[in-house]
């Protein structure tokens, strides 16, 4: 008998995957690809214009794209302890401090914190890690928790493919979670040029990015449209790059025959901004261009694509999983969020220290925000009391603020906001982050994370 996967689409119940392999479903294995810093609409399957991503976009063809997912964070931490603990910040706790130290300027995941590979591993799945952010996926970050192979190292995708696929390949009873994450789309960008791509090569400065925080965030004038153009060239030059690997992974598993026994989830961390609301880089802020990003999900034996409109979340990604595995455990109860039976919200805890010590613009930084999702509309709520309210149906760029305008609106959703965070038991004060080693700032400050 054919296997259906329920999953709730705005309340209605449908079968996803137009056929389902025949393998028990405890055997199933799981592989989820974090495309670091990738933006939702600069993929083919989201929208944009130009060819970034065609094998990303063949593979939508044959899953289930979220078109609406929202990341947890404007950055790498955080919302990776949400795809791997179903929680927010404010539950999870591994995000930014108000601290001058960089080495505490952040807080890891609490080792108390229950990860998806820690239950996978339990019920005896193999469990390997591929990491190429080595600034905030390292284990001082906490978010190995239940790998049994956790590797670090900046490597172009290729090589974690090759590492990735040794481990598939290896001959085992039990099942495996593959995680990857790639970092082509982060500063630096991968700026091997591609063929046909765009009409000219993209620029090889690599000032590009200080470049646009000199000319945007002190916040007195808009980037300079020909320095967008060439980091956008860049950034969409370094996306096709990525998703040439992508492909060649994708084609590898199919070739080692896991195309219809694996789940394949892909989605990215955060986004990117470029001069938008005067920002760069990631981090800093709660709008769309850092929050929206890709959610493209292939059950086993799935090959007719669908398109869900209903909000989802990074938060939601260890349900999708386990929801495939009813076998296993009492999911619900241990991963209670799930797509569609939760208010999404993303939050950012002030700004990296060199950003939020900055002389200039600092003081831009010195707060917490949070976006509150119901769509479509979107509540920013500030500690400093800049507090904006967006209709995205009609404003996908944020640049009406109807906060005054419509108190009735912003009173409900500052409400529901207060209401979820209080059902999930917001903490009062952030934990205290562990003083980092030497080795640590070193891949920070290469990444540009230090100093600067
Ligand atoms: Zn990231």
């Amino acid at each position: 008998m054919r296997r259906l996967v329920l999953l709730l689409v705005s309340g209605v119940a449908v079968a996803a995957g137009a056929a389902c392999a025949p393998r028990a479903p405890e055997r199933l294995n799981v592989v989820l690809l974090s495309l670091d810093t990738v933006r939702a609409d600069h993929l083919g399957c989201y929208g944009y214009g130009r060819a970034t991503s065609p094998n990303l976009d063949a593979f939508a063809r044959t899953a289930t794209l979220y078109r609406r997912s929202f990341s947890s964070a404007p950055w790498t931490l955080p919302t990776h302890a949400s795809l791997f603990t179903g929680r927010y910040s404010f539950e999870h706790g591994a995000h930014g401090l108000r601290s001058k130290d960089p080495a505490r300027s952040l807080a890891a995941l609490p080792p108390e914190r229950v990860t998806l590979a820690e239950v996978l591993d339990e019920r005896g799945y193999a469990t390997a890690a591929f990491v190429a952010n080595t600034g905030f996926l390292s284990r001082r970050c906490g978010v190995n928790q239940g790998f049994e192979i956790y590797q670090t190292r900046r490597l172009p995708a290729r090589e974690l493919n090759a590492a990735a696929m040794a481990f598939v390949r290896k001959p085992r009873k039990q099942p495996f979670f593959l995680f990857l994450n790639y970092m082509e789309a982060h500063r630096p960008y991968d700026t091997r040029p591609r063929p046909g791509l765009l009409e000219r090569p993209p620029s090889q400065d690599p000032n590009l990015i200080p470049r646009l925080y000199d000319a945007v965030l002190p916040g007195k004038a808009d980037a300079p449209a020909a320095l967008v153009r060439d980091l956008v060239d860049q950034y969409d030059t370094a996306i096709a790059n990525l998703d040439e690997e992508v492909g060649n992974l994708l084609a590898a598993l199919t070739a080692a025959g896991h195309e219809d026994d694996t789940i394949v989830v892909i989605t990215s961390d955060h986004g990117e901004f470029f001069g938008e609301h005067r920002l760069a880089e990631h981090s800093k802020d709660v709008y769309q261009e850092v929050l929206a990003v890709p959610l493209i999900v292939r059950s086993p034996g799935q090959r007719v694509g669908r398109v869900v409109d209903t909000v989802a979340s990074s938060v939601d990604v260890p349900r999708l999983v386990l929801d495939h595995l009813p076998k296993l455990g009492n999911w619900p109860e241990q991963f209670p969020l799930a797509i569609g039976n939760h208010p999404v919200l993303a939050e950012e805890y002030y700004a990296r220290p060199k950003d939020l010590w900055h002389p200039i613009w600092g003081p831009r930084f010195d707060r917490v925000r949070t976006a509150f999702f119901e769509w479509p509309a979107k509540l920013i709520e500030s500690s400093d009391g800049q507090h904006e309210l967006y209709d995205l149906s009609r404003d996908a760029r944020e640049v009406d603020n109807r906060f005054a305008a419509e108190p009735a609106a912003a009173a409900r959703l500052t409400q529901a906001l207060a209401r979820f965070r209080a059902e999930r038991g917001a903490p009062a004060a952030a934990p205290e982050a562990p003083a980092a080693a030497p080795e640590d700032l070193e891949e920070l400050k290469a990444l540009g994370y230090v100093g600067g």
